[in-house]
C-alpha cells in the first residue's frame, strides 16, 4: 500500500527528526505532541555527541554512533543555513579521566579505529588548566563534539514549518490508534483523530506504558537525570572532562553543564536539593573555581530507559502500519540521525545504511526491568 500521510506521536529529537527526513521523501507528516515540542529528554539531555564510556555499549550501539557523529555536521549546517539558528555542534574534543577502564577504552578505540590516546598530566593540565589537581593520566579524544541541543530543537521546530505537508498539533496527547482490519488508520486523542497510513511512536520515557494499552511489554521506561548549568567567560573550558560519570560540557559562550543523576523515580521531575548538593561536588573536584559560582539552573529530564541502551526502530508485528523509534536511553541525541535515517528507509522500503535486525523489535518484548 502506498504511505503517503504519517502520524509522529512525540515532539523530541526523533518524533522531529523523523519528521524531517520523512518530508525530505516527500510524504506528509502530522507531528502530535502532549507539551510543547523539544521541551522533554531532548531538551534537557547534554548534547555530548558520543555514548558515555563507548567501550561498555554493543557494537549495535556504535554503529549508530558512528554513522550520527559523520552526520551532525552536515545537519547542523543545513539547519543553520535553512532556520537561521545556529545548533552549536562544538568539535571540543574530550579527556575521559577514568584511568581504571584505560586498557579497555585503549583496545576498544584501536578495534573501532577511535582516535583515543592516552595521555599524561602535563598534556591534560595544558588543555584544561582549571582543571582540580591530582589527575596525572587520562585519555584524549580530539574533535569529539557536544550540541546545544535546545537550539538544535529549536532549529527543527522552524525547519518543520518550512514544508507545505508539515503539520503540528501540540498541547495534544494521543491516546490510542484507529485500526481497521489489523492496520493502523490513524490515531486518537481528546477532541479528535488524525486519519494516517503509518503511525510512528516516538514517545520517548512514554513509549513503554502507551504501548501496554496493546498488551506489548515495550521495555522502554524513565530513567530521571538532573543537571546544573554555570556561566564562564567564552573559551574558560575548552573541552568536555568526564571523571567517575560526572561531566563538565563547555558550550561556546561559556555556560558549563554540569551533568548527571540517574534515578529510577518513575515520570518525577521534580528538581531535588540531593542532586544539587551532589552535583556541586562533582563540578567542585573537578573544575574547584565552580566553588566560588552559582549555578544559573538546575533541571530534570527523564530518559528513555532500555536495558542495554540499544533502541526499538522499526515495525510492530501483529499491529500493521506501527513504526517503533524509541528507548534511546543515554544516547538518544548522539543516536537520533542514524535512527531517524534507518526508519525511515525501513518505512518506505529502502535498505538502510546499517543492518536494522538489532534494532528490530521482533523478539525483544519484554519486562520493564533494567
Ligand atoms: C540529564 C540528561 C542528560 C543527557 N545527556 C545526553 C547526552 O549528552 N548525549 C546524548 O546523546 N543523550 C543524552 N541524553 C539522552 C537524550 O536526551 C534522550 O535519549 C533523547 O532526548 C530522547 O529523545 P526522544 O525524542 O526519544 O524523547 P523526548 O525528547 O522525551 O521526546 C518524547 C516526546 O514525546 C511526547 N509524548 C509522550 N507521550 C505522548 C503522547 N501520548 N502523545 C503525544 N506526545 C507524547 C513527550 O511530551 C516528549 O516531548 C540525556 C538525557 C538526560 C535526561
Amino acid at each position: 500500500m502506498v504511505m503517503q500521510r504519517v502520524v509522529i506521536i512525540g515532539g523530541g529529537v526523533m518524533g522531529c527528526l523523523t519528521a524531517l527526513e520523512l518530508l525530505e521523501s516527500g510524504r506528509d507528516v502530522c507531528l502530535i505532541e502532549r507539551r510543547s515540542t523539544g521541551q522533554e529528554a531532548s531538551w534537557a539531555g547534554g548534547g555530548i555527541v558520543t555514548p558515555l564510556y563507548p567501550w561498555r555499549y554493543s557494537q549495535p550501539v556504535t554503529a549508530l554512533a558512528e554513522w550520527s557523529q559523520a552526520h551532525y555536521p552536515k545537519l547542523c549546517r543545513e539547519l543553520f543555513m535553512h532556520t537561521g539558528i545556529d545548533p552549536e555542534l562544538s568539535p571540543c574534543g574530550l579527556i575521559w579521566l577514568d584511568h581504571a577502564e584505560q586498557e579497555a577504552a585503549l583496545q576498544w578505540a584501536e578495534q573501532q579505529g577511535k582516535p583515543i590516546t592516552a595521555v599524561d598530566g602535563d598534556f591534560i593540565y595544558e588543555q584544561i588548566p582549571s582543571l582540580a589537581p591530582g589527575f596525572d593520566q587520562g585519555m584524549w579524544q580530539p574533535q569529539l563534539a557536544n550540541v546545544r541541543n535546545p537550539r538544535l530543537m529549536a532549529a527543527l521546530g522552524v525547519r518543520l514549518q518550512q514544508f507545505a505537508g508539515f503539520s503540528l498539533l501540540e498541547n495534544t496527547e494521543v491516546s490510542g490508534l484507529r485500526i481497521e482490519g489489523g492496520r493502523v488508520k490513524g490515531v486518537i486523542y481528546g477532541g479528535g483523530q488524525q486519519a494516517a497510513d503509518a503511525v510512528v511512536l516516538a514517545a520517548g520515557a512514554w513509549s513503554g506504558d502507551w504501548l501496554a494499552q496493546f498488551g506489548l511489554d515495550l521495555a522502554v521506561a524513565p530513567v530521571k537525570g538532573q543537571m546544573l548549568i554555570y556561566k564562564t567567560a567564552p573559551g574558560w573550558l575548552p573541552s568536555i572532562v568526564l571523571h567517575e560519570s560526572r561531566y563538565a560540557i563547555p558550550r561556546r559562550d561559556g555556560h558549563i553543564l554540569i551533568g548527571s543523576t540517574l534515578e529510577h523515580v518513575g515520570y518525577d521531575t521534580e528538581i531535588t536539593f540531593d542532586a544539587l548538593d551532589s552535583l556541586r561536588a562533582s563540578a567542585r573536584s573537578l573544575l574547584p573555581d565552580l566553588a566560588n559560582l552559582q549555578p544559573v539552573a538546575q533541571w530534570a529530564g527523564l530518559r528513555p530507559g532500555s536495558p542495554d541502551g540499544v533502541p526499538f526502530v522499526g515495525a510492530v508485528a501483529g499491529i500493521d502500519g506501527l513504526w517503533l523509534n524509541t528507548g534511546h536511553y543515554r544516547n538518544g541525541l548522539v543516536l537520533a540521525p542514524a535512527s531517524c535515517r534507518m526508519l525511515v528507509d525501513l518505512m518506505i522500503g529502502k535498505l538502510p545504511e546499517i543492518d536494522s535486525q538489532p534494532y528490530s523489535v521482533d523478539g525483544r518484548m519484554g519486562p520493564r526491568t533494567f
